[in-house]
């Protein structure tokens, strides 16, 4: 069977929709159009039903209860009203904030904007393991600290921080805890409850699920979290969220999420083997490849790798038939190197030539066996080319004091 190209592997980006989340959004858009907060037409009942099913759906899959949920455009709007909220509505009993520096910029660029208006955000560093140190948050926690906002799992390099001891600690010291969980829900086993987590950031389209909503969790005893509102209007959600319901798209979430409770233990076994097969036929073939962030707390679907003595761009030019990302963020006119991998400690040349493979549930054994053949053969034919690669292999120079971009 021959192989579909492009191939998407991707999948932290964004994901294809299941098409049986497809199927089950699709009379939402026709025949049950009605607006959920309508309450006197069965139009409007309809909808609120399919709404009031996804919000069970969501709320089943990370142990929460419905009332908790509150449905939003996506998780760049459940982080900001996740610190945004606590920080207005808690804002008598402090004005202090711990998050660390490899969180999505939706909530570094949240705490940023806080920082503004007179908040005080401490970024906490990484280990090259990628995860925060338990004692380092302990130790920022101060009678100011109103809440610890720690992702679950890195979108680039799929490392799993410790929430359950974070969710611990922040109980010890009253604390709330929110944790961006857009890349482990759906993923990995994510427990509120189990996990002392008391505001989560979840977005639809990460999990196989339409593009353009989100939830967040908010926890409603044990602490009771009350958020000030960023968005006002007709008073939905609670007062948390206002404006007309997304109904399609939330009835798609729901299905999704319903999907990934019943299938995520055998999808991550699954993608777990295809990601190892990927690292196993990269890494046994090439040398001079290195893993980014520790494999031991890791998503099953992740593998971020760098390749020495090759050019980040020349590296993804030959590969350019296979969707993936790379380390560099070719943002706007700039050329830097993820934020990520340089708090990981990772040096700019090898940060250039990392790859992030995310895989997803419609990738193949065979495209994960073309993607390996097409990364080494390509990573070969430029090391042919590079001087460099020669001289540290014939002479033993270490190379890793030079600058192979400029040779
Ligand atoms: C994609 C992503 C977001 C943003 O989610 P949207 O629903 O696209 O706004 C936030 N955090 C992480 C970790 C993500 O991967």
């Amino acid at each position: 069977m021959g192989i579909k190209l492009p191939i998407y592997m991707d999948n932290h980006a964004t994901t294809p929709v299941d098409p049986r989340v497809v199927a089950a959004m699709t009379p939402y858009f026709t025949e049950v159009f009605g607006n959920a907060a309508s309450r006197n037409h069965a139009f409007g009942w309809s909808a609120e039903e399919g709404v009031e099913n996804a919000r069970a759906q969501v709320a089943q899959l990370i142990g929460a209860t419905p009332k908790e949920i509150v449905f939003t455009s996506g998780a760049t709007e459940s982080d900001n009203l996740a610190i945004k909220g606590v920080a207005e509505m808690y804002r008598e009993k402090g004005n202090h904030i711990i998050t660390q520096v490899t969180e999505h910029k939706a909530i570094l660029d949240t705490c940023k904007r806080l920082e503004k208006e007179g908040y005080e955000v401490t970024y906490l560093p990484v280990g090259k393991d990628g995860r925060i140190s338990l004692d380092e948050l302990r130790n920022a926690i101060t009678p100011k600290t109103i809440l610890i906002t720690i992702m679950y799992a890195n979108n680039e390099i799929g490392v799993i921080q410790p929430v359950a001891e974070i969710g611990k600690i922040a109980k010890e010291k009253g604390v709330f805890f929110h944790s961006d969980g857009v890349q482990a829900v759906g993923k990995v086993p994510v427990d509120v409850q189990k996990d002392g987590i008391d505001l989560l950031s979840i977005s639809a389209h990460k999990l196989y699920g339409p593009k353009g909503v989100g939830a967040l969790y908010v926890r409603r005893k044990n602490p009771r979290v009350q958020l000030t509102a960023i968005i006002d209007g007709g008073g939905h959600e609670r007062g948390m969220r206002s404006g007309t319901l997304n109904v399609p798209g939330i009835v798609g979430f729901g299905k999704a999420c319903e999907l990934c409770r019943l299938e995520m233990e055998e999808e991550a076994k699954r993608l777990g083997a295809l990601r190892d097969r990927l690292k196993d036929r990269i890494m046994s073939r090439l040398d001079e490849t290195f893993i980014n962030g520790t494999m031991e707390h890791h998503l099953p679907n992740n593998i971020n790798i760098s390749f020495a003595y090759v050019e980040g761009e020349s590296l993804l030019m030959g590969i350019n038939d296979v969707a993936v990302s790379s380390g560099s963020a070719c943002t706007s006119a700039t050329l830097e190197p993820s934020y990520v991998l340089k708090a990981l400690g990772v040096g700019e040349d090898l940060a250039h030539t990392s790859i992030r493979f995310g895989l997803g549930r419609f990738n193949t054994q065979e495209e994960v066996d073309y993607v390996a053949d097409r990364v080494v053969e390509t990573v070969n034919r430029l090391r042919e080319l590079s001087p460099l690669y020669e001289m540290a292999k014939e002479e033993g120079v270490d190379v890793s004091k030079m600058n192979w971009k400029t040779a």
